[in-house]
Order: C-alpha cells, then structure tokens, then sequence
C-alpha cells in the first residue's frame, strides 16, 4: 500500500514554494520521494536547502500569466501544483481596477496557461499528469472586502471541473484542495485584526488556525497513485469551517 502514496520517480512543480503553503507541499512532496522544482517569482533557496538534493530553484513570475509557457518544454513534469496566490482587500465600493486584473492574472489567468502548458507537454509525450490547485474557502463563500480574490477562487474551482472533464481521458487528473484559515502571510492582516481572528477561531471546529503542513498530506494524496480515481474534485482541508 506505502506505494500507492509514494511520488518516487515522478518530477513535481509548485509554484510560489518559497514559502507557506507553497512551501510546505515542496518539502512534503519531496520526502514522499519525488524531484521538486520549486517555482516563484524570487528563490526558493530555503525550500531547495531543506529539500536536500532533491529540489531545484526557478524563477517563475506568474504576474505574467504565460511566463509558465516554456517550462514543460524543457522539462519532462508529473505533477504541477498550482499553488501561488495573491489577495487585495478593500470594500468593493471601492475597489481598484489594478486589484481587480493583478489577482485575477495571478490566481486563475495564470494557473490556467500554466495548466494548458503542462497539459500540452503531457499530451505530446503520451504521459500521465496531475494537477493539484489550491483553491479557497472563498471558491464557495464569498469573503468581505476581497472580491476579486473570491471571484479568482470561484474560478479556480470551475477550472478544476472544466480542466477534468476534457483531460481524463488523457490520463490527467485534475482536482483542487480548499484551505481553511491557515496561518501563513496571506492572513496575516486577519490574524493581526482582534475581533477578525476571534470571530474565524470561534467557527473552526478544531479550534484553531491551519498550519501550512495541514495541507500538505493532501497535496501529497492527490499527486500520488492512491488518488488515480479521483478526477474534479475541491476537497476542504479547514479543520471543519465549511460543516459548521
Ligand atoms: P503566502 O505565504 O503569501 O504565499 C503565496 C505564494 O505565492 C508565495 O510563494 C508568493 O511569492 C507566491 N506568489 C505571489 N505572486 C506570485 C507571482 N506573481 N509569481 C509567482 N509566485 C507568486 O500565502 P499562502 O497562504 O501560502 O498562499 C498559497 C496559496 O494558498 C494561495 O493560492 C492562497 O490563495 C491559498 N490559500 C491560502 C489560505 C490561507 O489561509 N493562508 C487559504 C486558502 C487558500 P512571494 O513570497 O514572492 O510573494
């Protein structure tokens, strides 16, 4: 059985895994056994130190929602975890256009292209793929003061369906992992904000915040052979918010 969950042999890339969640999937995926090239818009020297011999940097900046386009052309890539995410937060009266199109480019723009590129390469070559993407609790509810992050992680969840249904039949699966509230800089402003972080504990069956390593067994899941049946789906990793 310890194989069906084994990435031994497969190459993965995450994308923003130089830190938070990002980060933690790469160090997870990596002790599962597989090669991990760690992308993002600065080095990910401390993940790849972590990681020992078995990571690579590269600098990927996905505020250029193509820069992603030639990566899988040089590089044969099992797994591509679609993982870096940017919010803005501001009332939606007034919420800027810049908010607006840098979230959008970064959270769905992005992992699209991004997708299609590892998909195109994965199609060429007759090879299986999986695609993990780290999509939101606000893929379902719909935030305050964030509404193009929200609209970005209802997109990424339509994607994750959308991107299945056309590329089972490939042999690629396709599915999405919905964080809850987990303690990285992405929440920061929430957790530095008394009655914001009172409200979020007083919700979360399990008490607490999420830590980025919550997420990374299920990462490793969804990238593994355990999960070749698992095709579309968003799966809630949030210590119980969404049952509440
Ligand atoms: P984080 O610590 O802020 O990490 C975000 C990552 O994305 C960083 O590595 C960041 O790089 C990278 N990134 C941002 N813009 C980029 C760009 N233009 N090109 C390449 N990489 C870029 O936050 P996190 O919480 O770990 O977020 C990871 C993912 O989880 C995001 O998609 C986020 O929306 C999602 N998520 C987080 C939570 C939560 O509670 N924390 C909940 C649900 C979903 P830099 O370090 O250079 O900025």
């Amino acid at each position: 059985m310890t194989a069906a969950f084994s990435l031994e042999g497969r190459t993965a890339l995450v994308t923003g895994a130089n830190t938070g969640i990002g980060q933690a999937i790469a160090l997870a995926m990596a002790g599962a056994g597989a090669q991990v090239i760690c992308a993002g818009r600065r080095s990910s020297s401390e993940t790849v130190a972590r990681a020992g011999d078995q990571a690579e940097d590269l600098i990927l900046d996905l505020s250029n929602p193509m820069a992603a386009a030639g990566v899988f052309a040089e590089r044969e890539v099992d797994i591509l975890v679609n993982n870096a995410g940017i919010i803005r937060r501001d009332d939606a009266v007034d919420f800027a256009e810049r908010d607006w199109d840098e979230v959008i480019d970064v959270n769905l723009k992005a992992l699209f292209f991004t997708s299609q590129a590892f998909a195109r390469s994965a199609m060429t070559r007759g090879a299986r793929g999986k695609i993990v993407n780290i999509a939101s609790l606000l893929s379902f509810q719909g935030g305050i003061r964030v509404p193009s992050y929200a609209a970005s992680k209802h997109g990424v969840a339509g994607l994750t369906k959308a991107l299945c249904n056309e590329w089972a039949e490939h042999g690629i699966t396709v599915n999405a992992i919905a964080p809850g509230y987990i303690a990285t800089s992405n929440t920061e402003a929430l957790r530095n904000d008394p009655s914001r972080n009172e409200a979020i504990l007083a919700r979360i069956p399990a008490g607490r915040w999420g830590a980025p390593s919550d997420i990374a067994g299920t990462a490793v899941f969804l990238a593994a052979p355990a999960s070749d049946y698992v095709n579309g789906a968003v799966l809630n990793v949030d210590g119980g918010w969404l049952a509440r």
